[in-house]
C-alpha cells in the first residue's frame, strides 16, 4: 500500500497519473454511478516561440484536441456549461470547456483556426489594457470582433493583469468594471465571467465578484460540479510541463467530488502550513482511496470524531513560494478516472 501511495504521489508531482498500473479493473469499464462533472482547461500561448512555462506548441495543442476526440469528450461553451450546472441540469458525460487567458496573438493566428476547423467552442479571457494600447504580442479588437462573430466567448481578465491580492476592495471593483466597460464597448455586452490574474483570489475578491453577478475562475487543478464555488472555479493549466499526453488524458477525464465546505477556507496564507477542513461528499470511490498531497507528499487526513465525512488536511509545512496547492484525489471504482480537488494557497508576501 505504501509503495502504491508513493507511486501516486510521484506521478501527481510530475503532473501525470495515467501511467499508474490498473491491476483490478479494465480501464474502459463504464461506471454506473451518475456523474455531473466537467473539466475546464486553461492555455495561454499556442506557439513555439513564446515563454515555455505558459506555452504549448501548435502540434501539442492539435494533439490535445485529438485526445478529446479519442476520449469522446464533448466540448461545450463555458456559459452554457455553467448555466446547466447552476440550474441543476445534467451535463453530458465527460464534458469539457476550453479557455485561454490574457489575449495573446497566437490564440487568433493558431488556436482559433484549429478550434474552428474542429467545430469546438472556446473562451478567451482578455486583459484590456494591452489590447487598448495595441501592444505587440496581443490580439487586436478587430481580431476579437471576428472571433465573437464566429461564436467565441470573451471574458474579463482585468485591465492590466494586476493580482487582486494587491488591490483594495474598491480597486478590485473598479478593475473588474473598467475591463468590462472596455469589453462591452468594443464587442457588445458579454457574459459576466472573470479569470483571476495569476489565478490569485481572496475571500473578499470572491464576494465582490458574487455581488457583481460574475462567475470567476482560478488556475488550480480540479474538476467542477454542482457543489463547486462558482467564484473560485478550478481550471487545469495544460501548458509547459503539464502539456504531455498521459497527464492530459487523465486530467481531461477527472471527476468533481461533491465537496461541502462548512466554513469558507481563506486561501491567503503567510504560513507554509495552512489547514483546511472540508467534506468530500459521497462518490463512487473507496474512503481509503482518498489521498491528499502537498507537492507530491501525502498529507495526513484527520476525520472528525462525530462526522466522519468531515476531514481536516494536516499540513506538512513544506517550504512554498507565492502559489501552491494541496491536491486530493480518489480513483473511481471500476474505472481509471480520478476524482480531483485542489485547495489553492497564496502568500502575498512572496514575489510574483
Ligand atoms: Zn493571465
Amino acid at each position: 500500500m505504501r509503495t502504491a501511495l508513493f507511486l501516486t504521489a510521484s506521478l501527481l508531482s510530475s503532473g501525470c497519473l495515467a501511467a499508474e498500473q490498473d491491476t483490478n479493473n479494465s480501464s474502459n469499464e463504464i461506471s454506473s454511478f451518475g456523474h455531473n462533472s466537467a473539466v475546464i482547461s486553461v492555455y495561454h500561448h499556442v506557439s513555439d516561440t513564446t515563454p515555455a512555462s505558459t506555452s504549448i506548441s501548435p502540434a501539442q495543442f492539435e494533439r490535445h484536441l485529438e485526445i478529446l476526440k479519442e476520449q469522446q469528450q464533448p466540448v461545450i461553451s463555458l456559459p452554457k456549461l455553467l448555466d446547466d450546472l447552476e440550474a441543476g441540469s445534467p451535463l453530458p458525460e465527460k464534458a469539457v470547456a476550453i479557455t485561454f487567458d490574457d489575449g495573446y496573438e497566437s490564440i487568433y493566428t493558431t488556436a482559433f483556426p484549429l478550434l474552428m476547423e474542429a467545430g469546438l467552442p472556446f473562451t478567451v479571457f482578455i486583459s484590456t489594457g494591452p489590447i487598448d494600447r495595441s501592444q505587440r504580442g496581443y490580439m487586436t479588437w478587430d481580431q476579437l470582433r471576428e472571433m465573437v462573430a464566429a461564436g467565441v466567448t470573451i471574458g474579463n481578465h482585468g485591465t492590466e493583469h494586476a493580482s487582486l491580492l494587491e488591490l483594495s476592495d474598491e480597486e478590485i471593483r473598479n478593475e473588474i468594471l473598467a475591463a468590462q466597460t472596455a469589453i462591452d464597448r468594443e464587442l457588445g455586452p458579454r457574459a459576466k465571467i472573470f479569470a483571476y490574474p495569476y489565478g490569485e483570489f481572496s475571500l473578499s475578491a470572491t464576494s465582490i465578484l458574487r455581488d457583481l453577478g460574475y462567475r470567476a475562475f482560478a488556475q488550480n487543478s480540479g474538476a467542477i460540479g454542482p457543489n463547486s464555488n462558482f467564484q473560485a472555479l478550478p481550471r487545469f493549466p495544460l501548458a509547459g510541463i503539464y502539456a504531455e499526453e498521459a497527464g492530459v488524458r487523465q486530467k481531461y477525464l477527472t471527476l468533481a467530488f461533491a465537496t461541502n465546505i462548512p466554513s469558507p477556507i481563506d486561501p491567503i496564507s503567510t504560513s507554509d502550513a495552512p489547514m483546511a477542513t472540508l467534506s468530500f461528499g459521497r462518490g463512487n470511490y473507496h474512503d481509503e482511496g482518498l489521498n491528499c498531497f502537498d507537492n507530491g507528499e501525502i498529507l495526513e487526513l484527520e476525520r472528525n470524531s462525530t462526522d466522519d465525512q468531515l476531514i481536516t488536511l494536516k499540513p506538512i509545512a513544506n517550504p512554498h513560494g507565492r502559489r501552491w496547492h494541496y491536491i486530493c484525489t480518489a480513483r473511481e471504482i471500476g474505472s481509471s478516472r480520478y476524482y480531483w480537488y485542489s485547495q489553492p494557497w497564496f502568500n502575498p508576501q512572496k514575489p510574483q
